[in-house]
């Protein structure tokens, strides 16, 4: 059984309705029963944007959301990435006990290079040639991310990390990493259990990834009317042409989103009268958009609370920073112990 956890996102602003059901809904009810580190991944953020002007201000306004919907720092260390130096020196020493082909072979990698190739099938493997092309392309941090991400959660050592399935290659990673450094020089590090969290991928109004930058996101701060047009543009059961044809909701965005904010019997209610044509695409729509925004009366409120309190944002994640620099500097002693390179206690 998991007691301490570790979790992080990337400074990406103002959050959405797709990191709220996927992380933070998940985060605040952690904090209840575990002791939780949350952290901001600004380093993370520069392995794929060599921009950096927006990551103090995407920071902030993060972590006032993060505030607003119930992480609360009195329970849970919040705290950011590049404040904690043992994240990269940890990661270095991780370094060594990895193969370049181990990362290559991870599919966060793999799909990297198809985006980078600009290769839309999933299907279509890219030659070797064109494998060579799309890899001068990218920076060696990209590939040791998932080192980044090991060190992330061993320098806690953390037992347990929120994890979509998506990223269950990259805990697989860190879970060998763990495993290999205690083989080679002694128990430091336990080893992370994944712990999933049942909760439906929200896709963004084109079907596309939800994403800021796509344009295509949902917000806890958005009016009804806003919601109602968003969830108006999302995709639907593609075999569903007319009102008269049953449809599927296990392949309707629309239906992700009920299983979020809809209530269980009421979900079944309308999986079965979707089957069955007793419910329109238009009507449904409209009844997941007013369940979602009577699931966040009042945010935008208590969001608001934090405008023109920048400052406090930052002492609130200046004090995590610290807290997670003694856990995590405690596992850095352990760790130059182990390897031998504690050089205060060198003997004559
Ligand atoms: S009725 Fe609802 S669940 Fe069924 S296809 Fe239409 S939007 Fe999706």
């Amino acid at each position: 059984m998991a007691s301490r956890i570790l979790s992080g996102m990337r400074p990406t602003g103002k959050i959405h309705i797709g990191h709220m059901v996927g992380a933070i809904d998940n985060w605040i009810e952690l904090q209840k029963k575990y002791e939780c580190f949350y952290f901001v991944a600004d380093w993370h953020a520069m392995t794929t944007e060599t921009d950096t002007s927006g990551i103090k201000q995407n920071t902030v306004e993060m972590v006032k959301d993060w505030l607003s919907a119930g992480v609360n720092p009195e329970k849970s260390v919040i705290f950011i990435q590049s404040l904690v130096p043992q994240h990269a020196e940890l990661h270095m020493v991780l370094s060594m006990l990895n193969t370049l082909p181990r990362l290559e072979r991870l599919p966060t990698y793999k799909g990297h290079l198809k985006q980078v190739l600009e290769i839309t099938d999933p299907k279509i493997e890219p030659t070797e040639e064109q494998i060579d092309r799309a890899r001068s392309k990218i920076s060696y941090g990209f590939v040791g991310y998932p080192v980044l991400m090991a060190a992330d959660i061993l320098a806690y050592r953390a037992d347990g990390v929120p994890v979509g399935e998506d990223q269950d290659p990259h805990l697989e990673l860190a879970r060998e990493i763990a495993d290999r450094f205690n083989r080679l020089y002694g128990n430091v590090f336990p080893i992370p259990e994944s712990l999933h969290t049942i909760t439906p991928r929200i896709l963004g109004t084109d079907g596309r990834k939800m994403s800021k930058s796509l344009g295509n996101a949902i917000h806890p701060t958005d009016t009804l009317e806003v919601m109602s047009a968003g969830v108006r543009k999302m995709l639907t059961d593609p075999q569903r042409s007319r009102r008269e044809i049953g449809g599927n909701p296990n392949v309707c965005s629309v239906y992700d989103l009920h299983m979020a904010y809809t209530s269980e019997e009421r979900n079944l209610e309308i999986h079965q009268a979707c089957n069955t044509a007793q419910i329109g695409c238009t009507e449904c729509k409209r009844e997941a958009a007013a369940q979602m925004a009577k699931k966040y009366e009042g945010y935008a409120e208590r969001r608001a609370v934090w405008d023109g309190r920048e400052r406090q944002i930052i002492e609130i994640l200046m004090e995590g920073s610290r807290k997670a620099r003694e856990i995590a500097g405690a596992t850095l002693q352990q760790v130059r112990e182990h390897l031998l390179i504690d050089y205060e206690n060198i003997t004559a």
